[in-house]
């Protein structure tokens, strides 16, 4: 046995028969760990001793830890943890007055190479298990709340963290529906969002999931040759291709796809890459989220002011395509995606 949280009822339940244990111990572990987020087989009471010493000499709830938490003036905190192999990936937890929001990673690095994103430069260096993907969202919540009641109503989950989702397909979407079982976490699949930077036959594999969070799409482009450019798998995915694979989408009712668009001084923020925008966003429910960027000695780019960020709001506005600016959250702790992580290992 290895660590246990990221298990299936189904598999948990077999690893306890194959100590020795009836199968409903499985289940009982289950919903301790992911219901009742408990990191420590001595909290499950309802265990006996025995088999509590049992699964303590043979097993782990979680390998992951907390290494470091940063706390930033507006609430945001940043926590950087300690996977099982001593990697480390990266989680923020943003309070909200009608709801949190806890940002998680996928993967430790990324493959992708988006030339504005700091997680780029560590290159990939694995794809995080389901169990890892959950650690984060249970120790945040622990670190919070404590541990012991259920998920607070109104959570919301972004894998918008380190790595690309639709890399590691199988764990990412095992650990959402985990996350998403009343029995597991208990965060229904419309609070949470995965985002992709366009890995195209991963877009229609998920279009046909039954347990479907929301897709966002970074797109941060108009034009093949700006998208090249700023996102090299572009080459690969072209942008041609991902509209149609959006428009393709089979939305809910309710539904919108998201764009993000990472606003970047003098290369994709004038009136006119704006307008390009709505024309290429024509006919897709969509909604775009303007992302300052968050500029760094190691990235090329500037960040627009905030003066032709909102010029650029009003232009998809007036052509009601509905566009949101992202509010920059805790900046005094390097609050952009990846930043901890890359940081943390450059030094
Ligand atoms: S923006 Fe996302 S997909 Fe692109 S390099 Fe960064 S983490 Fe990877």
């Amino acid at each position: 046995m290895d660590q246990l949280i990221g298990k299936t009822e189904e598999e948990l339940c077999a690893l306890v028969e194959a100590i020795g244990e009836k199968p409903f111990r499985g289940r009982q572990i289950y919903h301790n760990i992911h219901q009742r987020r408990m990191l420590d087989f001595d909290q499950m009471t309802e265990l006996s001793k025995a088999l509590r010493d049992k699964l303590t000499a043979a097993a782990k709830v979680t390998e992951s830890q907390i290494a470091s938490v940063f706390h930033s003036t507006d609430g945001t905190r940043r926590y950087l943890i300690r996977l099982g192999d001593g990697l480390e990936s990266e989680a923020v937890f943003m309070p909200d007055e009608r709801r949190d929001t806890i940002c998680i990673s996928c993967q430790v690095g990324c493959a992708v190479g988006c030339k504005f994103c700091m997680t780029a430069q560590m290159g990939i260096k694995r794809n995080m298990t389901a169990g890892e993907i959950i650690s984060q969202v249970v120790i945040v919540l622990n670190e919070v709340y404590g541990a012991g009641n259920e998920t607070p109503h109104g959570t919301n989950l972004v894998f918008m963290g380190m790595g690309e989702s639709f890399l590691n397909y199988d764990e990412v979407m095992k650990s959402i529906r985990i996350m998403a079982d009343e029995k597991g976490l208990g965060i229904r699949p419309k609070r949470v969002t995965v985002s992709t930077s366009g890995i195209i036959p991963a877009i229609y594999q998920f279009a046909n999931e039954t347990v479907r969070p929301n897709l966002a799409i970074s797109l941060t482009a108009t034009t093949e040759a700006e998208r090249t450019d700023l996102m090299p798998l572009n080459r690969k995915y072209t942008l041609g291709e991902l509209i149609k694979a959006c428009r393709d989408y089979p939305l809910g009712e309710r539904e919108r796809l998201t764009f993000e668009y990472v606003m970047l001084e003098g290369i994709n923020d004038s009136d006119e890459d704006a307008r390009r925008l709505v024309r290429l966003l024509n006919g897709i429910r969509a909604k775009v989220n303007l992302i300052p960027h968050n500029p760094a000695p190691e990235l090329p780019y500037r960040a627009s002011s905030m003066e032709r960020i909102q010029a650029f709001q009003q232009i998809l506005i007036e052509k009601d395509l509905p566009a949101f600016i992202r509010r920059p959250r805790g900046q005094d702790i390097s609050a952009a995606c990846g930043q901890l992580a890359a940081r943390h290992e450059a030094v």
